[in-house]
């Protein structure tokens, strides 16, 4: 079966209490079934009789489990626990590097997604887990609960390029990756509108990184202003990987096509030293200057899996949750889940992929909560829209599914792409990513 972009868009799409602290709680106030001891302290949240479910990370996969457990066992008392006190997209954030689109509308309200979905935001970090007791710890006190779900993205792991934690906090500082929203996305942006000319390095780490296509689209974008503004500079583009991991034909036509003289991409480029004093990067068979640089190093599952233990090795210290593939469930716990980018299975890490997957977490824990059977396994969605010019703005396209094989991962399975950028097509997509974007925000955010 083939899907249009139409009918994945319309999917996308239907598939689709507040309270901030900064004072302690009463440490006497307790709760009939909690069991605090006089060595914490509860966070200020009204206790209740119903069941609990506690989400940690107010990102794509945290946000829409919140909404979706509620939704489907509304008796339940749902605590989304987000470090942040706003959100901001990664998705169409290579948009705003060159201003195409404001930052309101990447900016969302986490106490609107609360109140219109009848949860409890809480600005608080999650800091570790007593699962015998099943109490969260967090900066701003403990809460109990019934059922735990973690969805708190990634991290970086910079231990491939080095060990040295001065050079690292150099490359996270002047350096950014720019894979997380916030400070990182607002240095680059500084970087490119400041860049004067000469070369500017992008690249590309090797595995399951976040968001395959975003530095492919990174590059095409900044290449495009680096055109239209008439710059003497060119991004250089260094792939660990040895070819383009996703929409390679469109972007590959898009390189050679579009940017010619603008961005120069070269794959198979490990990366064996980067020296920031003299400004030149090494890969095993050549040597690139540069005038500046975003260094985007391999990913790991956020570290708060690690530190409550339910994080497993895999290759290459990826750390992401140690779960049942089809079930989410923590292997050899109990009602502790996990979602979102920092799962293990080869999924894409996207948004949309996140999203569709908190869907069916929730499902998972309102089955649990209304005592129903355990709903049958769903394959996540992947819809992915990635711009390639701005003027005029243009985009190719990627929906999939995915099936489990007898190996124990999963294929792509569904899957339809649109990578034709030259004719009216590529300008419709480019349209639709926008489309695609509102009808996510408003999922996330409104009722
Ligand atoms: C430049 C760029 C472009 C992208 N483009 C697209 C695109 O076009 N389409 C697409 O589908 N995807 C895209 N993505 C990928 C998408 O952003 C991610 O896949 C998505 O954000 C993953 O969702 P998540 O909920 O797993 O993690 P996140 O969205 O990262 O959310 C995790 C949340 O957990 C919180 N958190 C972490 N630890 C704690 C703690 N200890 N306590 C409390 N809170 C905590 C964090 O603050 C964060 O808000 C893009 C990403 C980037 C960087």
């Amino acid at each position: 079966m083939s899907i249009s972009r139409r009918d994945a868009l319309k999917f996308s799409a239907i598939t689709a209490a507040t309270v901030s602290i900064n004072a302690y709680a009463n440490p006497t106030s307790t709760k009939s079934k909690e069991t605090f001891n006089s060595n914490t302290f509860k966070a200020p949240i009204p206790d209740t009789k119903n069941q609990r479910v506690v989400v940690v990370g107010g990102g794509w996969s945290g946000l829409t489990v919140a909404k979706y457990t509620k939704r489907f066992a509304p008796n339940s008392d749902v605590i989304l626990v987000e470090q942040r006190d706003h959100f901001v997209s990664c998705p169409i954030s290579n948009l705003w590097l060159v201003d195409n689109v404001e930052l309101e509308f990447l900016t969302h309200d986490y106490l609107q997604a609360a109140r219109e979905n009848d949860y409890i935001y809480f600005q608080a970090a999650a800091t570790n887990l007593d699962k015998k007791n099943k109490i969260l710890k967090t900066s701003n006190g403990d809460i109990s609960y019934d059922y735990i779900v973690f969805a708190p993205g990634i991290d970086y792991d910079y231990s491939l390029w080095t060990d040295d934690l001065a050079f690292e906090r150099r490359l996270r500082q002047e350096y950014p990756a720019g894979f997380k929203p916030g400070s990182e996305h607002m240095t680059l942006k500084n970087k490119v509108k400041n860049f004067k000319g000469g070369n500017f390095i992008l690249t590309v780490p090797k595995g399951n990184y976040r968001c395959l296509p975003a530095p492919y689209e990174r590059a095409c974008i900044i290449a495009d202003y680096f055109k239209q503004n008439r710059l003497d500079a060119k991004v250089i583009l260094l792939d660990e990987n040895n070819t383009i991991t996703i929409k390679e034909k469109g972007f590959l036509s898009v390189f050679t096509e579009l940017y010619k003289g603008y961005l120069e991409y070269y794959p198979n480029s490990k990366i064996e030293n980067i020296n920031l004093d003299e400004k030149i990067v090494e890969t095993e068979f050549e040597e690139f200057n540069f005038e500046d640089a975003s260094f985007y190093p391999q990913i790991r599952g956020a570290k708060i899996l690690q530190t409550v233990g339910i994080a497993k090795d895999t290759q290459h210290n990826k750390l992401e949750g140690d779960i049942d593939f089809f079930t989410y469930e923590v292997k050899g716990e109990k009602d502790i889940f996990i979602s979102g980018d920092a799962r293990p299975m080869g999924f894409s890490k996207s948004g949309n992929t996140s999203h569709s997957e908190g869907q069916f977490v929730a499902k998972i824990l309102a089955a649990k909560i209304n005592k129903q059977p355990a709903p049958k396994w769903e394959s996540p969605t992947t819809t992915c829209f990635s711009a390639v010019s701005i003027k005029p703005q243009r985009a190719i396209y990627i929906y999939t599914q995915y099936a489990p094989m007898k190996s124990g991962r999963f294929r792509f399975d569904k899957t339809y792409s649109d990578e034709e950028w030259r004719g009216k097509q590529g300008a419709i997509n480019g349209d639709s990513i926008f489309d695609w974007a509102t009808a996510l925000y408003t999922d996330m955010f409104s009722s």
